[in-house]
């Protein structure tokens, strides 16, 4: 596991009512199946595992829900990075028509979910906006929407006026809406889905990093600082926490750190003004913005923040100022809470999975857009670890590849971002 400061507690700690308390792993144990990595991946996995009545652990450096999967923006948005046009020319008529159902059809998966384990945690299928503030992103927008239509998915453009009308600003110039978006209180699901895991019979372990992974008489042994365990299959799901567990995969993609500020819960006329209909929103610009108001009436503000974890709203005075710009009423509203977490950015900008050795699968790279994704992921996932998919694997299965110089990559991802936040800044 990589150097991994502990950041300021999310918003979502105070709220869940606790976080979890697993025990450690210690001495020697068995599983058929050993999960590496508490968050939605590893979660799902283990209880769609665990409910075919698999024998499978989990093991998570620190308690599940940790990672993004307890700290993100909570927004359940459909679809991948590229359009689904895109995907089909890259992937071809069978897998790429695959793809784009499975990543579109994920919100709806992870609601269904939701709805048939009974996990509270503020679930609302309102849709999801994609806000455009300038020509060149509608365009891109429109292009998307027209390629969603023509396949029958839910998707329209809103003009500048019922932007207005939606968000409660005038900034956005258009807007593509899609009805299958939503939001969630991240971390309430993330344990919700440990819960349900371990109730189907899961073993979930908390405090336990995996220190190494190797080849023993034929079997795959997992070891912590006081227990190993011996696996015939194993799912390494680290995602943007990743670390040099297996060789190669740290520099596979790059950390990123996304922020969010919370606002204290704002009074009803406020918060009526904002996402009246609650939708949840992001900007496609040149760094990404995106915001909800939650069930208590807190606008959660996110987007990219310093690389290091931060402590409180200050270190993120550009969102907190932009969230002013857009609703002059916020003045003199309190910005609560301010945290922050790792994405994980690959290179194609493509979720990846990777078979490197027999009974190894590793499933990382979201992208910033893990919170459908890996759900669903965890259902397939666990078909292809029992051997019994009833259907192909839904997403390309491919070598794993270190990015070249990728010690360098930091830097790159700084000075875009840099570039990107004075680009939004003067409105280029
Ligand atoms: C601030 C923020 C906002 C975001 N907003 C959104 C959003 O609104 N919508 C959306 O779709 N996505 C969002 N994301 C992304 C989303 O949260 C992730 O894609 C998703 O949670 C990934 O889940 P995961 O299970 O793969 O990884 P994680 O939840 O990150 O879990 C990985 C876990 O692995 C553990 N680990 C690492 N190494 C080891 C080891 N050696 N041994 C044991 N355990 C180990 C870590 O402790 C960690 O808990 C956001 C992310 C962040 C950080």
């Amino acid at each position: 596991m990589p150097n991994m400061l502990e950041s300021n507690p999310p918003r979502s700690r105070e709220t869940a009512g606790g976080t979890a308390n697993y025990p450690a792993l210690a001495g020697a144990q068995r599983a058929r199946v050993a999960i590496v990595g508490g968050g939605f991946t590893g979660l799902s996995t283990a209880l769609h595992l665990a409910e075919a009545g698999d024998d499978v652990a989990v093991l998570e450096a620190r308690q599940p829900g940790w990672g993004a999967s307890g700290r993100n923006g909570g927004q359940v948005n459909p679809g991948l990075k590229y359009d689904p046009d895109t995907i089909e020319a890259m992937f071809g008529p069978e897998l790429g028509p695959r793809m784009i159902d499975f990543s579109y059809g994920a919100p709806d998966f992870t609601f269904g979910l939701i709805k048939r384990l009974s996990i509270a945690c503020e679930a609302r299928q309102n849709g999801t906006i994609r806000a455009a503030i300038r020509p060149k992103p509608e365009a891109a927008a429109r292009t998307t929407a027209a390629q969603c239509v023509r396949r029958g998915m839910p998707v329209e453009m809103l003009d500048a006026q019922s932007m207005a009308v939606r968000t409660g600003t005038d900034r956005y110039i258009s807007g593509m809406f899609d009805a299958r978006g939503g939001d969630l209180h991240p971390l309430k699901y993330t344990l919700g889905l440990a819960a349900a895991a371990q109730g189907a019979g899961a073993r979930l372990f908390g405090g336990s990093d995996v220190l190494s992974l190797k080849r023993e008489a034929g079997r795959w042994v997992l070891k912590t600082a006081n227990g190993s365990v011996s696996a015939e299959k194993v799912l390494v799901a680290t995602n943007g926490y990743t670390g040099a567990l297996w060789p190669g995969l740290e520099q596979s993609l790059v950390p990123v750190f996304s922020a969010i500020a919370a606002t204290e819960p704002l009074s009803p006329t406020v918060a009526g003004a904002i996402l009246p209909e609650r939708p949840v929103l992001y900007e496609a610009g040149n760094i990404t913005v995106y915001y909800r108001i939650d069930a208590e009436n807190r606008l959660l503000m996110g987007g990219r923040g310093p690389m290091k974890p931060i402590g409180d709203a200050s270190a993120i005075r550009y969102l907190t100022d932009y969230a002013l710009r857009l609703w002059p009423a916020l003045a003199g509203t309190r910005w609560t809470h301010a945290w922050n977490g790792r994405v994980a950015i690959t290179k194609d900008h493509l979720l990846h999975i990777h078979e490197p050795e027999d009974g190894v699968m590793i499933c990382l790279g979201y992208n910033g857009r893990g919170v459908a994704m890996a759900s669903a992921m965890g259902a397939a996932l666990a078909q292809r670890l029992r051997g019994n998919e009833t259907s192909p694997f839904p997403m390309p299965i491919s070598p794993l590849q270190p990015i070249r110089f990728h010690r360098f990559w930091p830097l790159g991802v700084k000075a875009a971002i840099l570039s990107g936040r004075l680009k939004d800044r003067f409105g280029l």
